[in-house]
């Protein structure tokens, strides 16, 4: 357990409280406010993604690499809608925070950031997932997009499309250094080269890069996992070396994510690729807390309680009698559900329930007359709501049906009791990134500090959803 107020709901952390104030958003403006309003009569709960923590958390991240003239660019990956907090505002924080790349999986997305106006100028683009015969290689040529390419039929994908436009394309070689994902192994990549030389002596293709992913750099103190990674780098130089012999040299090499990019300097090269480090998360909690490397979770997700009601002991929570009430007490409703992105793993048992094992739910917390509290899950998530017990009644707490809880947050300590998305994390038995990015779109995101934007960066964004 990280955070000392999440392993016991009950200790005294919740007691102990030095802030009694729900979270109050610093509105830039009567329109801010006015956009808050409407996004809570739009619908019961609300992302809320601070822009100057994004911008910060990637200061910091280029901060780690030496600052913008050490020889290390850092790209802010912005896959998967920017890991659920808004891909263009997110790409914008990155890039005003000091990020002069952007990644994205899905070409789809790659192209999204171009339309949007990040041009070639302002920041160069990789994507690195395609698959099939409808690949868009042309748009992204077009685009000045920086393709990765890892299988034969990749490279004559790019090079047929390069062909077509006569243009050049920007390509990374990824290879498998012990991944076992994307990328030629040391077997095939004698084929790789034999490609790919020719087409780069013609112009057909620049090899701008080369790259490949670790797989436990986010474990540096399991001595197994540190032994693989720098096995990962040995086959990673290994290749290297077969692309200079070859006659193309990678400019550009890059194999740092977040957890290499915070724990493994030697290994930044010319280039880092930090995701989750991005929005505030370090990795795997092995490694500790956002905290402890400098980072602040961007992302709030409140929601406003349904109906709040007292109930007997021993009464039956939510879909199969998982949670009864140990003794009588208020219930209050969480209008947000497994079909918003709640895990419905994070659901909580009690014991009484005899045929369950005692389980913590996702943690919320809630404001009380005696300060905040932490709850949880009561019982099984439901697809749009769940259920907390308040352990208590709720007209002697003054919790009422429309109060703001937070079920997560950049995690203020202390007397403040606010849980991150690494606690729910733990509560379903995932990781932070699958908490955030699972969050479903039909939660507003609203986004606060959109100040720290240039002007011209403010104006791509959605005016209704600035704070
Ligand atoms: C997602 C991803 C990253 C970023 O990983 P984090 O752990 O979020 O820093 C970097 N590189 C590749 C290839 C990825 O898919």
């Amino acid at each position: 357990m990280r955070n000392a107020f999440t392993l016991d709901p009950w200790s005294r952390h919740n007691r102990d409280m030095t802030l009694s104030a729900a979270p109050e958003w610093a509105f830039s403006s009567e329109t801010g406010k006015a956009n808050y309003d409407r996004a809570r009569r739009q619908y019961p709960a609300q992302a809320i993604v601070d822009l100057k923590t994004l911008r910060d958390n990637m200061a910091h991240l280029v901060e780690v690499c030496g600052g913008a003239h050490s020889g290390t660019a850092v790209m802010g990956v912005v896959k998967a809608d920017a890991y659920g907090h808004g891909l263009i505002p997110a790409a914008l924080a990155a890039l005003a925070g000091g990020a002069t790349w952007l990644g994205t999986a899905q070409s789809h997305e790659a192209l999204l950031l171009r339309k949007a106006g990040i041009g070639p100028d302002r920041a160069h683009i990789l994507t690195w997932v395609y698959s099939g015969a409808e690949v868009p290689f042309d748009e992204l040529i077009d685009n000045d997009i920086d393709i990765s390419v890892g299988s034969l039929p990749g490279i004559d994908g790019v090079a047929a499309a390069a062909r077509r436009l006569g243009k050049t394309a920007r390509v990374h070689v990824k290879v498998d250094s012990g991944f076992g994902r994307n990328g030629f192994t040391p077997q095939g990549f004698d084929a790789a080269l034999a490609k790919l030389v020719p087409l780069a002596e013609e112009g057909v293709l620049d090899i701008v890069g080369q790259w490949s992913h670790l797989a436990v750099a986010d474990a540096p103190s399991t001595p197994d996992f540190v032994a693989a990674t720098d096995q990962q780098v040995r086959n990673f130089n290994d290749f290297t070396r077969r692309m200079e012999a070859a006659g193309i040299a990678p400019r550009i090499r890059h194999l740092a994510n977040t957890a290499a990019t915070l724990n493994r300097p030697e290994i930044h090269f010319e280039l880092t690729r930090p995701g989750v480090g991005l929005y505030g998360y370090e990795p795997d909690s092995e490694m500790g807390t956002p905290r402890d490397w400098g980072l602040t979770p961007a992302m709030t997700l409140q929601a406003q309680l349904g109906t709040v009601k007292d109930v007997e002991a021993g009464h039956g929570i939510s879909y199969g009698r998982t949670y009864l009430t140990p003794q009588d007490t208020s219930t209050a409703i969480v209008p947000l559900g497994y079909a918003d992105g709640i895990h419905r793993s994070a659901s909580g048992f009690d014991p009484q329930g005899a045929k369950h094992e005692l389980k913590l739910g996702g943690p919320v917390r809630v404001m009380t007359n005696d300060g905040p509290r932490l709850y949880r899950v009561s019982g099984r998530v439901c697809m749009d709501q769940f259920i907390i017990d308040l352990k208590g009644r709720a007209a002697d707490l003054g919790v009422q049906e429309g109060d703001t809880v937070v079920l997560f947050g950049p995690g203020r300590g202390d007397g403040f009791v606010e849980p991150t998305a690494d606690d729910w994390a733990r509560a379903a038995d995932t990781i932070s990134y699958e908490i955030f990015t699972c969050l479903r779109n039909r939660i507003p995101r609203l986004y606060l500090n959109a100040d720290v934007l240039p002007e011209a960066d403010r104006a791509l964004l959605d005016p209704n959803a600035l704070l």
